[in-house]
């Protein structure tokens, strides 16, 4: 299979390109993009050959394209590049790994050209979810789970008519037992310190925050077209189940390993086959207690926000995307305390007025409205 893998220098890049590098009969990588970490895309087509390399968010340059040519790689610039080895003819699979909205045009082009795309970029799914399901459906497109939850709920769904309720599993992040008045002052450092996880910092913060499960409960919305009431969260906070479906019968299945990325991966890669992904398999003796507890809304506000921007629908859930977005950027930038993260959400929520998400240029500009105004609501903060 000819695999085309967006977002490459990433965790999930790296991980996808560990594993396919250990089934070099199942796989040849077609094309691999980034933003504009030139020299490690450049290591990345050294070792896999591919024949087309993007630089999203970088100038077009000849010594680049010189330097990328060596290993056979012809390299394109910009972001509708991006878009162009989405869909091109010379690929079958398309990893969608790219951090945030930037991601959507790229996944929605993949979902739109039939091809096989393995979901990790869940922003697309937040910001258009019927948008997409609906172009893969059109289209003949697959769609398969890389998120580890949606991966475990998908692995655990046989008779999806009979489902009563699924459980997705969230860490409780870095913070989960901090005293709640110590969370103002916490760094990017401590929120990017994830106690199971290594992931890119954007995921990191959103896990710290919890917002990453409330993008989650969207994205299994859409995912499984299931409603809202049937989703639920509850805090694990060792990281093994990766989470649960509910029969009517009051039977509980559940997905289990060691957290590591590459076995959702893995699966999303193999399937309906099951092929090795590296992973250390689970030592059932070894394993310290498996916990679970409710999450604590004063904690974590944004759990909420993700619902009620579900419920309200059209582009609210775009809206909190890009809300989310730029305030995590600032956060990271030491332009916003950790705490103001969920008000500055909430603030541009309710200045947004709703709207239907008819299609991609109603969803790009609910988007564009949201950071405008989320901008403004740091800036206010800042001041
Ligand atoms: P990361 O920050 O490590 O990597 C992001 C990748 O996207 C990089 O290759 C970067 O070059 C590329 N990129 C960023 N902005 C871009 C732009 N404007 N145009 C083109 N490319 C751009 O992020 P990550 O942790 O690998 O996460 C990627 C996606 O997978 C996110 O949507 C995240 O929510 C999801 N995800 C990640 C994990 C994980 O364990 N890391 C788990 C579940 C889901
Ligand atoms: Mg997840």
């Amino acid at each position: 299979m000819n695999l085309t893998i967006l977002g490459a220098t990433g965790s999930i890049g790296k991980s996808t390109l560990d594993v396919v590098a250990r089934h070099p009969d199942r796989y040849r990588v077609a094309a691999l993009a980034a933003h504009s970490s030139s020299d490690a895309l450049l290591e990345l087509c050294r070792a896999h050959r591919p024949h087309t390399a993007v630089l999203a968010g970088v100038a077009p340059s000849a010594r680049l394209c010189a330097a990328f040519r060596e290993f056979g790689t012809e390299l394109l610039f910009g972001a509708e590049a991006l878009e162009h080895v989405a869909l091109d003819s010379r690929c079958e699979v398309v990893m969608a790994a790219i951090v945030g909205a930037a991601g959507l045009a790229s996944t929605l082009a993949a979902a739109r050209a039939g091809k096989r795309v393995l979901l990790a970029n869940k922003e697309a799914l937040v910001m258009a979810g019927p948008l997409l399901t609906h172009a893969a459906h059109q289209a003949g497109a697959t769609l398969l789970p890389v998120d580890s939850e949606h991966n475990a709920v998908f692995q655990c769904l046989s008779n999806a008519s009979a489902v009563r309720r699924i459980i997705l599993t969230a860490s409780g992040g870095p913070f989960r037992a901090a005293p709640l008045e110590a969370l103002d002052a916490v760094t990017p450092a401590q929120a990017c310190a994830h106690p199971n996880w290594v992931m890119g910092p954007k995921i990191s913060v959103d896990s710290a925050t919890m917002m990453n499960k409330g993008l989650e409960v969207i994205e299994a919305r859409w995912l499984f077209d299931l409603p809202p009431a049937t989703i639920e969260v509850v805090i694990h906070p060792q990281s093994i189940v990766h989470s649960l479906v509910e029969y009517i019968d009051g039977s509980l299945i559940a997905q289990l390993s060691n957290p590591d990325m590459r076995v959702p991966i893995a699966h999303a890669l193999g399937y309906p086959e099951r092929i090795a992904s590296g992973a250390r398999p689970l030592d059932l003796t070894a394993m310290k207690a498996l916990s679970f507890e409710r999450p604590d809304e004063r904690r974590f506000p944004c759990l909420r926000l993700a619902y009620s921007a579900l419920e309200r629908g059209g582009t609210a859930p775009a809206v909190l995307n890009a809300a989310n977005e730029v305030a995590v950027d600032a956060f990271l930038a030491g332009r916003l305390p950790f705490t103001s993260i969920a008000r500055v959400i909430s603030e541009t929520l309710e200045a947004v007025p709703g709207a239907p998400a008819a299609d991609l240029s109603a969803v790009m500009a609910a988007d564009e409205q949201g950071r405008r105004i989320a901008a403004a609501c740091v800036l206010a903060r800042a001041a």
